[in-house]
């Protein structure tokens, strides 16, 4: 049985593309076939976060147009055999494609791949609907801050009334430190108010940032950090396996700790 799953938010800039082609490489890494489709179109980057831009030559554009296979449009990762993307062409209204569309791209997927990430834009517009199109799951990405809850919730409204089985919510950019200091929402608020089972909490990680940078996703090289191990277990879980959640709170009291003691020797 393969899986479709959308990864939306409502906000843009929450971390969508991030996680798309984390746990897409996770996935890949724990032997899974995975297919990766990029749903913005007119501001595609998974490319860029993949490090794949210079060998995108066909588009789901091309593909659509007759001009090329779906084979020949896919993208086969450098470092991770089981990974692939199928591009979004650049500078392209969100209108050159319809939902219909969408869903006969995907269906020429699900053959050879166990799951398909599609990367959604931000809002709620026709990119959006094209992107949830073929999902059967749907993976709600928001940060801890209230302007993102509240376009999270309204995409989960949406998302209830579309044929999606499952709705499933990412925390992104938590910052234990702000949390404790009553400056951000805990996670434990954002699930009061949005009522969708958590999958992850990520944190938020200036080494995000550099492998965004460097075009290699953070799963692939390092394996040891929290928001590597954060993305793991994601992987994990969607596969059904009972995976605790990372603890934030008290990694970040024994880094406090640490420092304490390097700081004051006790
Ligand atoms: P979206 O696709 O939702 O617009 P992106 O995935 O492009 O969001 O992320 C927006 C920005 O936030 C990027 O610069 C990315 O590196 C950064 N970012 C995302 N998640 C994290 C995180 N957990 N820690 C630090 N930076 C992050
Ligand atoms: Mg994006």
């Amino acid at each position: 049985m393969n899986r479709t799953i959308v990864v939306t938010s409502g906000k843009g800039g929450v971390g969508k593309t991030t996680v798309t082609a984390n746990l897409g490489s996770a996935l890949a890494q724990l032997g899974k076939k995975v297919a990766l489709v990029d749903a913005d179109f007119g501001l595609r980057n998974l490319d860029l976060l993949l490090g794949l831009e210079q060998r995108v030559v066909y588009t789901a554009l091309d593909v659509l147009a007759g001009e090329c296979s779906l084979e020949k449009a896919l993208v086969k990762d450098k470092r991770q055999p089981n990974l692939v993307l199928l591009p979004a062409a650049q500078n392209r209204t969100k209108e050159a494609i319809d939902p219909g569309q969408m869903k006969d791209l995907v269906e020429g997927l699900t053959k050879s791949y166990d799951y398909i990430l599609i990367d959604s834009p931000a809002g709620i517009e026709m990119g959006f609907r094209n992107a949830i199109a073929p999902a059967r799951e749907a993976i709600i990405v928001t940060t801890p801050e209230m302007a993102a809850v509240r376009d999270a919730d309204r995409v989960v409204g949406l998302l209830e009334t579309e044929d999606i089985k499952s709705i499933r919510l990412i925390v992104n950019r938590v910052r234990p430190e702000m949390i404790q200091l009553n400056q951000m929402i805990s996670v434990e608020d954002i699930l009061d108010l949005l009522v969708v089972p958590l999958v992850g909490i990520v944190p938020d990680d200036e080494r995000i940032i550099i492998s965004t940078n460097k075009g290699e996703p953070l799963v692939l090289d390092e394996q040891s950090s929290l928001p590597a191990m954060a993305f793991n277990n994601i992987a994990r879980r969607l596969e059904g396996e009972n995976v605790p959640f990372l603890d934030l709170m008290a990694a970040h009291d024994t880094l406090l700790t640490r420092i304490r003691r390097r700081l004051f020797g006790n």
